[in-house]
């Protein structure tokens, strides 16, 4: 099918899946002038930030919370050079409540900087010196970032971006390059606070995929401070969906190609090259060949790897074998009368309830809530989604899968009921989804989500590049710098968009 000819546009592009990656960067691409064809094997675009219904209630798959829609932020800038409205949001605050094992109260995320800061004196006495270094490597890696740094660098013009991102602000965070949380803890007489550790264990691991122990400084230092003004987490009017709707919106009416429900089986490269793009109609079952100029993969590298076939750098493919087993998420959406819903409840929730074991071990639940009015249930009911880490093998290697699936769907009701009133008649609809859900419907390696962990050796200057070893292949989401989150993947998507128009015109 060579049914979209280039005509007058710049270069042809295929874009291998319409996530918030993919979409952004196939919307920005179509904005300045190129032809772009995304394709998608799910039946609804947005993958891991997607919403589905069922009866009358409306569940964001994955992500519920969203960063950089603040003036300067990234999604609000995408948005304006796409010159369509960004969605209607509410700020979250606090971004997130914290109950730490056998407490209470909880630790509440304030998005006030002066309010947070008495939170958390108040809760772990004794930390400020730790936090303060948190915020001035926060400030200076903020402003780094705003200059779209190029990371890792891996062609002279890349580091020429990064160069220039460079400011005598940055230099202070260069010492802290090397190190992780617990250092910096240690550093400060802090390694044996349990509980701020657990803590920071809890937020940590939502953004880096890892314990603050492994964590990078300079990562958590964004992790940590990005819920308070000027910048904050919000609550999307709607769904999730509304973020991918508009931007498959400018991407179509800049005359770019969506087809959903299309699988892309293989990545062709010639001489080095990538020049086509193995696309399968799922309804027809028509095989072809797409050429393209460029071909950028939103896919996680392990896929990517998996798209190259036999093409793939040897190097490149040990790289990605050695990487330690990433997370997957156990989700469990609920429909509930608002009876449920204890009075006041903030809208992000998190709980740990034993801390003896790493957190990732189906231990913690991060759990987010529908306010009235927001567009996911109908009047007088609301929808809670409450998610953890798991590894996804043993989902892989069971022989009574929906066994497994029913045990983890009562044990996370069950420790729900601890704090919502969870029984039959408050109860309107249960759904769960594995690590298997995940592969099928967002076809991620193994049902792998969020990245490929902020250690040392895989965040920033030593991640994956965007920049594959393959020429005119670009890597876009979640497995590169900044790492996951809709804010993250367009930033990723963003820097491959400079990339190619670079590029192009060199
Ligand atoms: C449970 C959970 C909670 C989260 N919470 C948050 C949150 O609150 N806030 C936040 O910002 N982030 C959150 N995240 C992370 C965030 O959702 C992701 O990091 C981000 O959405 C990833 O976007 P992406 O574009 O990289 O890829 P994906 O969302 O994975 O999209 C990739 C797309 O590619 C398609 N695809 C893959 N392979 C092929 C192929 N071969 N052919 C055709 N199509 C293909 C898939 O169908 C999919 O649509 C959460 C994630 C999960 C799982």
């Amino acid at each position: 099918m060579s049914s979209h000819p280039l005509g007058n546009k710049k270069s042809r592009i295929i874009v291998i899946g319409a996530g918030i990656g993919g979409l952004t960067a196939g919307a920005l691409l179509a904005r300045r002038g190129h032809s772009v064809l995304i394709v998608d094997q799910a039946l609804v675009p947005g993958g891991c930030a997607s919403s589905f219904r069922r009866q009358d209630f409306i569940f964001d798959v994955g992500a519920t919370q969203v960063a950089g829609l603040e003036p300067g932020g990234i999604h609000h800038r995408i948005f304006s050079e796409l010159d369509i409205d960004l969605p209607q949001a509410t700020l979250c605050d606090p971004a997130c409540a914290v109950y730490l094992p056998g407490e209470t109260t909880p630790v509440n995320v304030w998005s006030e900087p002066q309010k947070w800061q008495q939170e958390r004196q108040r809760q772990f006495p004794g930390s400020e010196p730790f936090w303060q270094l948190i915020a001035a490597l926060f400030q200076a890696s903020w402003e780094f970032q705003k200059r779209n740094p190029v990371l890792p660098p891996r062609h002279l013009w890349d580091f020429l971006q990064l160069m220039k991102a460079i400011r005598p602000d940055t230099l202070i965070t260069i010492p802290y390059t090397l190190l992780t949380v617990g250092d910096a803890l240690r550093i400060y007489g802090l390694a044996k606070d349990r509980r701020l550790r657990t803590f920071l264990d809890l937020q940590l691991k939502l953004y880096s995929q890892v314990s603050a122990q492994e964590t990078a400084l300079l990562y958590a230092a964004t992790a940590l401070s990005i819920s308070q003004k000027p910048q904050g987490l919000f609550h999307l009017q709607g769904s999730m969906q509304v973020l991918s709707d508009r931007l498959v919106q400018a991407l179509k009416r800049d005359g770019g190609q969506l087809l959903m429900r299309h699988t892309a089986e293989q990545i062709q490269v010639e001489n080095g090259k990538a020049t086509a793009v193995v696309i399968r109609d799922q309804k027809t079952k028509k095989v072809w060949i797409e050429p393209a100029d460029q071909v950028i993969a939103n896919v996680t590298v392990q896929n990517l790897v998996q798209l190259l076939g036999d093409k793939v750098p040897r190097g490149y493919k040990r790289r990605v074998q050695k990487l330690p087993t990433p997370s997957s998420a156990f989700v469990v959406y609920l429909g509930v009368d608002e009876s449920a819903i204890p009075a006041q409840c903030p809208p992000h929730l998190q709980f740990l309830y034993d801390a003896s074991g790493p957190i990732g071990e189906n231990n913690s639940l991060f759990v987010s809530v529908s306010r009235p009015g927001d567009g996911r249930a109908p009047t007088k009911k609301a929808t809670i989604i409450a998610s953890s880490f798991v590894d996804p093998h043993q989902w892989w290697c069971t022989e009574d899968y929906q066994g497994l699936k029913k045990k983890y769907t009562e044990d996370a009701i069950a420790r729900l009921a601890q704090f919502f009133y969870l029984k039959p008649e408050t109860i309107i609809h249960v759904e769960a989804a594995t690590p298997r859900t995940f592969a099928r419907y967002t076809a991620r390696y193994q049902g792998i989500v969020g990245g490929i962990g902020q250690r040392i050796s895989t965040f920033g200057p030593f991640g994956f590049a965007n920049r594959t070893p393959i020429k005119h292949l670009w890597l876009v989401g979640d497995s590169t710098h900044p790492g996951e989150g809709t804010a993250g993947v367009s930033y990723s998507a963003l820097t491959v968009v400079r990339q190619i128009e670079a590029q192009l015109y060199s």
